[in-house]
């Protein structure tokens, strides 16, 4: 989307690999090693897509924010109904979490060992395709018509937004990196009920204070 057809002028191309040898001087990290090593490389790549939605959504926000206080339909300003009012509230807060997602990504990058930051680049990755996808899409509708055509840059946001979700992997894969990463930090319990069940608490805690309970003579 985008590329100009009638040019033949794509920006990716197919590419197809025959019985590729690479020689032992150009091996990159160790056989076998040749995923990871991509993988290493497409980690900050992933950082620096995410830089640029942080700019990319605040610019259609700052279209939206401009078109709700210039545009009168039926008596009232856009920014006086409360459905506009709600496009601008639900994009202010994705924007904001959005963009602090990525300062602390950047700061475990930056403070942590290599491969710390890995779940919070997944992160990123996810919420970079939705949260440029949704504040683009109520930045057009702001726009009504106008939002649809080539004389602004929404057209061109909007297929970008699709791309996000694609491009170094598609969301699926990331949000299972999200998942996968955060599990890790979890144990499972071997009882019947979890470790939030209620009334198990309260037997353990009766069983720990017993003796306190007996003294001031609770049951
Ligand atoms: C603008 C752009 C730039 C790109 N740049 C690069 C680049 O620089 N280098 C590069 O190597 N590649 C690049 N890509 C390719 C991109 O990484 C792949 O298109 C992407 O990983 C999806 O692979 P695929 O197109 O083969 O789709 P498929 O693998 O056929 O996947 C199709 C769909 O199936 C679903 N899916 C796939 N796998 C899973 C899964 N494990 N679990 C659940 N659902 C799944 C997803 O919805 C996915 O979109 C780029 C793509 C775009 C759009």
């Amino acid at each position: 989307m985008g590329d100009r057809e009638e040019l033949d002028e794509g920006t990716h191309a197919y590419i197809r690999y025959n019985d590729v040898r690479v020689p032992a001087d150009a091996i990159l990290g160790g056989p076998g090693q040749g995923f990871e090593v991509a993988q290493a490389r497409l980690g900050g790549g992933r950082v620096h897509h995410a830089m640029r939605t942080v700019g990319k959504c605040q610019r259609a926000f700052d279209m939206m924010a401009e078109r709700v206080l210039s545009r009168t339909t039926q008596g009232e300003l856009l920014a006086k109904k409360q459905l506009m009012q709600q496009f601008i509230a639900d994009s202010a807060i994705e924007l904001e979490q959005f963009r602090l997602l990525v300062l602390k990504t950047a700061w475990i990058i930056d403070t942590q060992p290599h491969g710390a930051a890995r779940t919070h680049i997944a992160m990123c990755k996810v919420a970079m395709a939705k949260i440029y996808h949704d504040i683009v899409h109520r930045a057009i509708q702001v726009h009504g018509s106008l939002g649809v055509t080539i004389e602004l840059p929404l057209h061109d946001m909007w297929s970008g937004a699709l791309s996000l979700g694609l491009a170094d992997g598609p969301t699926e894969v990331h949000k299972v990196a999200v998942a996968r990463g955060v599990l890790k930090d979890y144990e499972p319990v071997d009882t019947l009920f979890p470790s939030e069940h209620i009334p198990t608490r309260l037997a353990a805690a009766k069983a720990k204070h017993a003796a306190t309970l007996e003294e001031y003579g609770i049951a």
